[in-house]
């Protein structure tokens, strides 16, 4: 037989090596920022557009490369950052494993100018698939300048593979935010779709977190430093009433490399012990500065983990870090635990034995002490109930999720309709005593109202009688931005109005919230926590973030009207036994269970 293996030309052994390495627009970023900051750059801009999908470039001030230079990037497995395999242990810069150009080379169409200090004139290289179209001597800056087009232009199935550009967009403002917080001597530009995001001078840390994140995370900082033989660690970590739900906030970098650890994570946590809410999480950012020869940070090029010899020593030394400054700060906790806590939901999403238990334990309380105006309430009501079957039908949640419940079971009869504690109707059913949340069942309705309006593209609005103004950080207005189709088919208006501020001229119609502005604010804040904490297309998340923000709450008493609608919008739904994230939205308490506490059974 004759021989078949023949090695891979290296257009196409580029394109394997690019799978791993540049994954998204936001690993590009992450690559060519990284190799500005190695050229020793004091200024780094980065330009995106359609979230990088179409461009990304990265302009420094950094030392720029010789004709020869410029070229020898691009090959693969060249660098001039390591020369020998010790080098690896004494690494001070981000990159070592010359991958990345001549990777993104092979997946996008590339074009380079760069010119040294001492030279006149510089270089222009430009390069497709691999393969370099053009080479000439320009007179540009000195620094570097990379654009890269059409990202995955070759290779259709990864460039349809990548999400919708709010979600690529957010990665990038991620890699552009870790960088940018790990060199605060730096000066970083972004700028997306032509807007100026960020502009971010040179300065402290402290002052680089307030120019990313707003002014308001001045007073919440509290400085972190540790200094021990093994480890050496400095940064912030934020008090603890300023706990977000949403993760998110929360750096670690290890000689300044930007990385991910659940068992650090947790040193911080513990140091916060009991200071915390539950389900929140403290803004940190923490450096952690070690002789790189106790760790290995020759783990895969897109990986953020990283290996330390003595783990529990660097544990200890960042629990104690955080404690300190905890301590020193005198954060004691000012939170108001009680208006978190949502029992119902809680409890409803732990089975559904608690819930029954629950609900027993109260029921049984409440019958062991009869509330006198309750109880006359209920006996004024209970006159017109209608006749009672003396056959109830059962109705079970937990088996029959997908069929729809038969028209006789829920017909309600309509005279015993009620609200009870500002917050349940109660309604007379057949089979029992059927009990809705008016909070979920809304949840539900509008949902499924959203989803369909973000499908037709199109939404009713009703006009703001006082337009609000909206100021947004950087992050948030690109998202806005990027979202303003789906957005105002939700039924928003608004205009820009200046720097990462908008007006907001008309909101959802049928909205129960208070304003437009709150209403915003509370779609874009449940937006990102179900981003951060779901994966799920973006219509869904506007729908169900919205959903969530714009319904009746707890609390808001109904008038009978509306008591009525709310029951005939929820069983008009496809789906009406639970919100989208599952909680139930009603139940029924059945008659022979009633019956059960007379003995009648
Ligand atoms: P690595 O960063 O791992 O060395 P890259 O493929 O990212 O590999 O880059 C290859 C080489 O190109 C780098 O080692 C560096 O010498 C040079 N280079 C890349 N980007 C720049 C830049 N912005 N300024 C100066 N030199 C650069
Ligand atoms: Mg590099």
């Amino acid at each position: 037989m004759s021989d078949i293996i023949q090695l891979l030309p290296d257009s196409i052994a580029n394109q394997i090596a690019a799978g791993e390495v540049v994954q998204r627009p936001a690993s590009a970023v992450k690559e060519l920022m990284e190799n500005s900051i190695d050229a020793g750059a004091t200024s780094i801009t980065l330009i995106v557009k359609e979230a990088g999908k179409t461009l990304i470039q990265v302009i420094d001030n950094g030392s720029g490369m010789s004709e020869t230079d410029a070229r020898m990037s691009l090959e693969r497995h060249a660098t001039s950052k390591i020369r020998t395999a010790e080098d690896l242990f004494s690494l001070k810069t981000k990159g070592f494993r010359g991958e990345a150009l001549a990777s993104i080379a092979a997946v996008a169409q590339m074009e380079m100018r760069t010119r040294l200090a001492t030279d006149e004139l510089g270089t222009c290289i430009v390069v497709e698939g691999s393969e370099v179209k053009k080479q000439e001597p320009i007179a540009c800056e000195q620094g570097t300048s990379i654009s890269v087009k059409n990202l995955f232009y070759n290779i259709p199935a990864r460039r349809n593979f990548l999400k919708s550009n709010p979600v690529e967009l957010k990665h990038i403002i991620d890699e552009f935010q870790r960088l940018a917080l790990a060199h605060p001597d730096i000066v970083f530009k972004f700028i997306q779709a032509d807007e100026l995001v960020y502009d971010l001078p040179a300065g402290k840390l402290s002052q680089r977190i307030v120019a990313i994140y707003g002014k308001q995370y001045q007073a919440q900082l509290a400085a972190c430093k540790e200094d021990t033989d093994l480890v050496k660690v400095h940064g912030y970590v934020g008090k603890p009433e300023f706990a977000r739900k949403t993760r998110g906030e929360q750096f670690l970098f290890v000689n300044n490399r930007f990385i991910r650890s659940n068992y650090l994570h947790h040193a911080v946590m513990s140091a916060f012990e009991n200071l915390l809410p539950e389900n929140t999480f403290p803004f940190y950012i923490l450096f952690i500065d070690i002789d790189p020869r106790h760790i290995d940070v020759n783990v895969h090029p897109t990986k953020t983990e990283v290996k330390f010899d003595d783990e529990r020593a660097v544990y200890a030394v960042v629990r104690s870090a955080v404690r300190q400054a905890i301590g020193s700060h005198n954060l004691t906790p000012a939170i108001d635990f009680t208006a978190d806590v949502n029992i119902i939901s809680r409890l409803s999403q732990s089975g559904s034995d608690v819930k029954d238990a629950y609900f027993d334990e109260r029921f049984s309380t409440a019958l062991r002490n009869p509330n006198q105006d309750h109880w006359e309430k209920l006996f004024e009501q209970s006159k017109n109930f209608g006749p009672r079957t003396p056959e109830p039908q059962v109705l079970r949640f937990e088996s029959d999720l997908n069929s729809t419940p038969s028209a006789e079971t829920l017909q309600p009869e309509e005279k015993a309709m009620f609200q009870i504690h500002d917050r349940y109707v109660v309604r007379q059913v057949k089979s029992g005593l059927m009990i809705l949340d008016q909070q979920y069942a809304h949840e539900r309705i509008l949902y499924e109202k959203f989803l369909n309006q973000l499908k037709n593209k199109s939404g009713e609005s009703q006009q703001d009688l006082f337009p609000q103004t909206v100021t947004l950080s950087a992050a948030d207005f690109a998202l806005v931005l990027e979202m303003e189709r789906e957005i105002t088919a939700l039924g928003f208006r608004f205009e820009v109005f200046g720097k990462n501020t908008i007006v907001i001229n008309g909101v959802p119609a049928n909205s129960a919230s208070a304003g437009g502005k709150a209403l915003f604010e509370g779609l874009i804040e449940q937006f990102k926590i179900n981003q951060s904490e779901l994966s799920i297309p973006l219509s869904e998340n506007l729908a169900r973030s919205l959903a969530k923000r714009a319904g009746i709450k707890a609390g808001q008493r109904l008038a009978k009207e509306e008591m009525k609608a709310l029951i005939d919008g929820l069983f008009a739904c496809s789906t009406s036994y639970y919100t989208p994230d599952g909680t139930p939205t009603f139940f029924v308490f059945e008659l022979r269970k009633i019956e059960s506490y007379f003995n009648r059974q």
